[in-house]
């Protein structure tokens, strides 16, 4: 993995830099993850070993637990952070490049939704694929921060 890495929230309000190793990636079901992603798993890479900068806004934080503080863009809503005593890792798909950010192991199974070990076999399509989305995506204006400062 590159030394150095960016990445930020949907609008771009919130940006960060981490300057380091990356260390595990992670996948947790849990269902304080869950609600905390508004998803089914939420996708973690620590950043314990590493120095994390925010390089514009900070992001706000909830306190989820007396342990655990959950950060995220307070314009768009984007999770960013778990922050716990030992540490703090960063929302895999927040980084510009989260290519090869690939999880190394699930926890909180307990949590896991009975459907979700069935994703892989559903029928895919791409965007452009949509044929009904056509009129909706010929209009369509993205107004989400590109990946890079
Ligand atoms: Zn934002
Ligand atoms: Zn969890």
């Amino acid at each position: 993995m590159p030394a150095t890495r960016t990445g930020g929230c949907q609008c771009g309000a919130v940006r960060f830099r981490v300057e380091g190793e990356l260390g595990h990636a992670s996948i947790c079901h849990c269902r304080m993850c869950q609600k905390a992603y508004g998803n089914v798993f939420a996708p973690l890479v620590s950043a314990r070993e590493a120095t994390l900068i925010w390089t514009k806004a900070a992001p706000k934080r909830f306190q989820s637990s007396n342990l655990v503080q959950r950060g995220f863009c307070p314009d768009c809503g984007t999770p960013l952070t778990y922050e716990a005593p030992d540490g703090v890792a960063v929302s895999i798909a927040a980084f510009d490049d989260p290519s090869d950010i690939a999880p190394v192991i699930q926890f909180g199974t307990e949590g896991k939704l009975p459907w979700v070990d069935g994703l892989r076999t559903l029928p895919e399509r791409t965007t452009l694929e949509d044929i009904d989305a056509a009129p909706f995506l010929d209009k369509l204006i993205s107004y989400q921060h590109p990946d890079r400062d």
